[in-house]
């Protein structure tokens, strides 16, 4: 098949690679021209494990090509993709300007059937709004489908080869078809294509975000317990997690969920049910736990150093939102920078992938970066982890104590075990567990 994809992000360059890899011609479109020719010399904007491969076979046997033009693509696929940007507006609704632009610009173009398939993350009511709209712009028949993705950065070849399931809004049999045979081999094992209405399909994926956002924000409530009661959060976790009704995962107590996903989606959904007039509480509560969860960190830093950082040094391990990303859409260590340098300190930061968005995107703020883990401890007076790489996960504690000017650790994703640390004469600090100062 020859299949269009609009916007080469994060999402339509995985759905991009991984339809070609199955054999399909895939034209992507992107405006950005500097994202465009890093594509064509052959070279990947993001980070994405496993993605380089599967890009370079594709490209080398000619089924991925990348392209500006929406008319090259229009004429070149019956079913064209949408993996757009839709940022938050000021009042927490999703901004459609640019699903809505690329939509109407493909009825002005289209002389033929084509089948559009919305794969950003939409409001209710948006496969409406866009059939809507490409009606009133063309006589030439088309489908509007919602097609919502649920890869996980990080794990986002993965998630898209083997899904654990895909949903279709759609209500034509037409479109079943070719949506059968498309996913067909990505689904072999037997997980399901689930057909539904566009509106159900639609809601889904803001409903499963906004589950996981919930179950991460009902952690962070329960470690806040934790520290007050002086129970451990870790275990906590494992009592609960080993119920299935609960599962295992998602119950990580840290610094607060970010992304360019959790926040935007949270904050969405709570948009709409106002606008159907439903005071959604949950999520209202999902967001204010989230806000506060990431002060706290700040918080036990306070509790130690006091409220005036002037004059001290803190070594920040993690900028990513999470690991395996160099993705820095809302993430947590942004908000931590940001309030530890309003406190007076001076922040040196490491980043295994992430280093080089937050320089483009942050070349204002005053952080230094270090070339290593261990250069940003060279004389600061603390370190705090953000980010659990794996990287972080088993350091040289010897050396970490040697290089810092006070054996401190402040950690935000609870990475190591609390009795090691302090034992190895460190004052250590976490999320949900008590903090222990092991110092001489
Ligand atoms: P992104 O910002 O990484 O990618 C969007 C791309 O669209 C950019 O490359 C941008 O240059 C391009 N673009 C913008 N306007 C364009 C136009 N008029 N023509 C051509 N290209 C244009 O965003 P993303 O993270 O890939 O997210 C895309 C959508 O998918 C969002 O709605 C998001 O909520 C949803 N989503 C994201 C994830 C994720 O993990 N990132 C997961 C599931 C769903």
């Amino acid at each position: 098949m020859n299949i269009a994809v609009i916007g080469t992000g994060y999402v339509g360059l995985v759905t991009g690679v991984c339809f070609a890899d199955v054999g399909n011609n895939v034209l992507c479109i992107d405006n950005d021209p500097e994202k465009l020719a890093m594509l064509r010399s052959g070279e990947i904007p993001i980070y994405e494990p496993g993605l380089e491969i599967l890009f370079e076979r594709s490209v080398k046997d000619g089924r991925l090509t990348f392209s500006d033009s929406l008319a090259e693509a229009v004429k070149y696929a019956e079913i064209i993709f949408l993996a757009l940007p839709t940022p938050p507006m000021e009042d927490g609704s999703a901004d459609l300007q640019y699903v809505l632009k690329v939509a109407g610009e493909i009825a002005e173009l289209m002389t033929d059937y084509r089948v559009i398939v919305n794969k950003s993350t939409v409001p209710v009511g948006t496969a409406d709004k866009v059939r809507e709209l490409m009606a009133s712009k063309t006589n030439v028949a088309f489908d509007v489908v919602s097609n919502p993705e649920f890869l996980r950065e990080g794990a986002a070849v993965e998630d898209f080869m083997k899904p654990e399931r895909v949903v279709v809004g759609t209500r034509s049999d037409r479109v079943k078809k070719i949506m059968d045979t498309l996913y067909k081999p990505f689904v072999m094992s037997g997980n399901p294509v689930i057909y539904m209405d566009e509106r159900s399909s639609e809601l889904t994926k803001y409903a499963a975000n906004s589950f996981l956002a919930t179950k991460i924000s009902f952690m962070n409530e329960i470690a806040q317990l934790c520290e007050r009661v002086g129970a451990d959060v870790d275990n906590v976790r494992r009592g609960i997690g080993s119920d299935t009704r609960i599962g295992k995962r998602f119950l990580f107590a840290g610094v607060g969920y970010g992304g360019s996903c959790f926040p935007k989606d949270v904050q969405a959904l709570h948009f709409t049910s106002q606008e159907y007039n439903y005071p959604f509480r949950i999520l209202k509560a999902v967001m204010d736990v989230n806000a506060l969860q990431k002060e706290l960190i700040i918080e036990k830093i306070i509790s130690l150093f006091g409220n005036d950082l002037s004059g001290k040094t803190f070594a920040l391990w993690g900028i990513a939102f999470k690991p395996a990303t160099d993705d820095i859409r809302e993430a947590p260590s942004l908000v931590i920078m940001k309030r530890l340098m309003e406190l007076g300190a001076k922040v040196v930061a490491f980043d295994p992938e992430a280093m080089k968005a937050f320089q483009k995107y942050y070349p204002n703020m005053n952080v230094n970066l270090a070339d290593s883990m261990y250069q940003t401890l060279d004389g600061a007076d603390a370190l705090v982890i953000v980010t659990e790489w794996n990287e972080f996960r088993t350091p040289d504690f010897a050396k970490i104590k040697s290089l810092l000017k006070n054996p401190v650790i402040f950690d935000g994703r609870n990475i190591y075990e609390v009795n090691d640390v302090a034992e190895q004469g460190f004052y250590y600090a976490s999320i949900g567990r008590k903090t222990i100062d092991g110092r001489k």
